[in-house]
């Protein structure tokens, strides 16, 4: 087991390079044999404290498992890797960990721009928790660079939030260009990476400040445990994050980390595999009588799909859709089908259907963050593409 804060810079603990192919790190990042025993996957250290060889004299660099634990170390190095960062952080929940990351960047009087469509909870944070504490906001077209740079020209701005491919309408952020505008007026880009996780997409090497996950999606895949992640490319920004961490305690425990960790091994194969399942979706959706939009980034019509083409390297599992009916039609849809669950949340082996406007984005109804009623979500899972296809004509019949 390595120590703490040891990066994924691709050594292995013994100083020899690793090689460093996605799938390689994902399965071995953060993973050498367990020293002690030889296990080959890092055991759950379900454990808080840790004895010392007299006062100070810790054996691994572990005290107490908020601060650190090598369960959650091993995730952190995993996820450090993924994205090509300097430092990782495993939290509770996403939500924690963007609560952590505010609350280190942002003072009483910061303001930030966050995207039109953000993630219904990452708004609520904004809108209902961090404006009591003086930390103002302002929803942006973030996939419009101009609409971004006009913002960043009106008042100082501490950070531009963005996701990319956004929730639930996909559409696409140049985060290149983000990262210059935000460079030159001096606020930090952040990037919630959940849609697309580290496999299709790494933001830091585009000019991204900190990577935001919700590790319960993609990352864990399983639809069995919650997380979150940050990951940033300045160690010193890790550090103030990981004191704000020990400090506020949001902390993935040992048995979601190795959840987690174990999900996150098989990320390349399943990304590939929602990606597929998606674009034949799409490409179904498209031609359907009964649909009158389809959003997703892989599709050439799709505004958003060359910069996508640029910066992933697949279009991912999620697909939006519009139909012709209306919102009692898009709502009696997704009861009707089988196989895609009717649930909120995505990135998980199994298809979900959902109804944002009356669940995931409920909490945004009348804010400029309305969805349109007519929007039905897909998070398209791995089963056979046939089956998916065919439940889908059914529901929409
Ligand atoms: C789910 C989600 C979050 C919040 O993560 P939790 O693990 O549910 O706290 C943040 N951003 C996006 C894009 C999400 O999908």
């Amino acid at each position: 087991m390595s120590g703490i804060g040891s990066g994924g810079g691709g050594m292995s603990g013994n100083g020899q390079p690793r090689p460093g192919g996605f799938e390689t790190l994902a399965i071995h990042a953060g993973q050498e044999p367990d020293p002690a025993t030889g296990a080959v996957v890092p055991p759950i250290y379900q454990v808080s404290t840790y004895a010392q060889d007299g006062v100070g004299g810790l054996r691994a660099g572990y005290e107490y498992s908020r601060t650190a634990n090598p369960t959650r170390a091993a995730l952190e190095e995993c996820l450090t890797a993924l994205e090509g960062g300097s430092r990782a952080l495993a939290f509770a929940s996403g939500m924690a960990a963007e609560d952590c990351l505010l609350r280190t960047i942002c003072r009483p009087g910061d303001h930030v721009l966050i995207p039109h469509d953000a993630y219904g909870g990452t708004y609520r944070l904004f809108d209902k928790v961090l404006t009591s504490w003086q930390v103002s906001y302002q929803p942006v077209p973030v996939s419009d660079p101009h609409a971004v740079k006009r913002a960043l020209e009106q008042r100082p701005v501490r950070a531009v939030w963005v996701e990319t491919p956004t929730n639930p309408l996909l559409s696409i952020v140049d985060i290149t260009a983000l990262a210059a505008l935000c460079a030159d007026a001096g606020a930090l880009l952040v990037v919630d990476n959940t849609f697309a996780s580290p496999y299709l997409q790494n933001p830091l090497a585009l000019g991204a400040d900190a990577v935001v996950h919700s590790t319960t999606k993609y990352l864990g895949g399983h639809s069995d445990v919650l997380g979150g992640a940050l990951v940033v490319a300045d160690p010193a920004l890790g550090e103030q994050l990981a004191f704000q961490q020990n400090a506020t305690g949001g902390v993935a425990g040992p048995f979601d980390a190795w959840l987690t960790l174990r999900g996150i091994r098989t990320l390349a194969v399943r990304m590939d595999r929602h990606s597929l399942n998606a674009a034949r979706v799409a490409d179904m959706l498209l031609a359907h009588p009964a649909v009158s939009g389809v959003l997703y980034p892989g599709l050439p019509s799709h505004p958003g799909h060359e910069i996508a083409a640029k910066q992933m390297r697949g279009y991912g599992g999620m697909v939006s859709f519009r139909v012709r009916a209306g919102e009692e039609a898009a709502v009696a849809i997704c009861g009707r089908t089988r196989l895609f669950t009717l649930g909120e949340s995505l990135g998980g082996v199994e298809s979900l259907i959902e109804h944002p406007g009356r669940m995931t984005h409920a909490s945004v109804a009348g804010s400029p963050l309305e969805v349109p009623g007519d929007l039905i979500r897909l998070s398209v899972g791995i089963e056979s593409g046939d089956d998916l296809l065919e439940d889908l004509r059914f529901a929409l019949s």
